[in-house]
């Protein structure tokens, strides 16, 4: 079921996003070789808390597993759910998507961005880019009479333009009370008409590439998402709101 947001409840989702962009800015001064992603992560609760909000990863999950930590840090081959680490030194070279979660009066807020840690190749560069592009063109897709499959198809037709794989275990997702609420928000196009879009739904849309091939697997941390086969993984989000005027990017300072 698809819960739509009153105008009351858009304003406080906002603020809990804003408060995620926040962070994913300042964090961006913060990278760079010699740091750890435990680092990073500290800084993140700190912050988060001190905007009034709380961290919306931290202990999110069922029965025994629960998220330990502020941030997902995933370096490299990594995807998503990476965990934050004293031991995880980032190096000129890698790259890092970092995804941060809040709730704030009771709505969650939820973004990622991928980070150049020093200087990286051309062919890194253009895995990040394209990543980042088809986050947009999914965004651009999300208007209301469209449907969820129009923001999964402009993601798939992009990302393959360029030559990379879309990885398709892990999706996009509806937001508000709950972390992931309906619609569910593939990035690629599985051929099936999705919903239809309207005013006031709330989504978080979330592309996932990788420069080799699309499977994943998770490893014995119970958490970390990287690629099957090692190669390079990158990954945008933004939350947004579909609103009369179109998409409505709600993490953003
Ligand atoms: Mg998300």
């Amino acid at each position: 079921m698809i819960i739509l947001k009153t105008d009351k409840e858009l304003s406080i989702m906002r603020e809990s996003n804003r408060i995620v962009a926040i962070v994913l800015s300042e964090i961006n001064d913060m990278i760079r070789p010699g740091v750890s992603t435990y680092e990073l992560d500290k800084f993140a609760e700190e912050r988060i808390l001190g905007l009034n909000a709380v961290p919306g990863f931290k202990g999110y999950g069922w029965g025994d597993r629960r998220f330990p930590a502020t941030l997902c840090t995933s370096v490299n081959d990594q995807v998503v759910h990476g965990i934050p680490s004293r031991d995880v030194i980032l190096k000129d070279g890698d790259i890092i998507g970092i995804d941060v979660g809040t709730i704030y009066k009771g709505f969650y807020g939820d973004g990622a961005y991928t980070y150049a840690v020093g200087s990286v190749s051309d062919e890194t560069k253009h895995l990040m880019d394209t990543c980042e592009k088809a986050l947009y063109k999914g965004i651009s897709a999300a208007r209301e009479g469209n449907r969820v499959s129009d923001i999964s198809n402009a993601i798939d037709k992009f990302v393959r333009s360029e030559k990379f794989e879309i990885v398709r275990d892990l999706t996009g997702h509806g937001i508000g009370r709950d972390l992931h609420e309906d619609p569910q928000v593939i990035n690629y196009n599985n051929g099936v008409k999705g919903k239809k879009l309207s005013r006031n739904m709330t989504i978080a849309i979330e592309p996932m590439i990788t420069n080799g091939d699309f499977q994943v697997k998770t490893l014995g941390d119970d958490w970390t998402v990287v690629t099957a086969d090692g190669s390079l993984s990158a990954h945008y989000e933004h939350t947004i709101a579909i609103s009369d005027n179109g998409p409505e990017i709600l993490t953003k300072v």
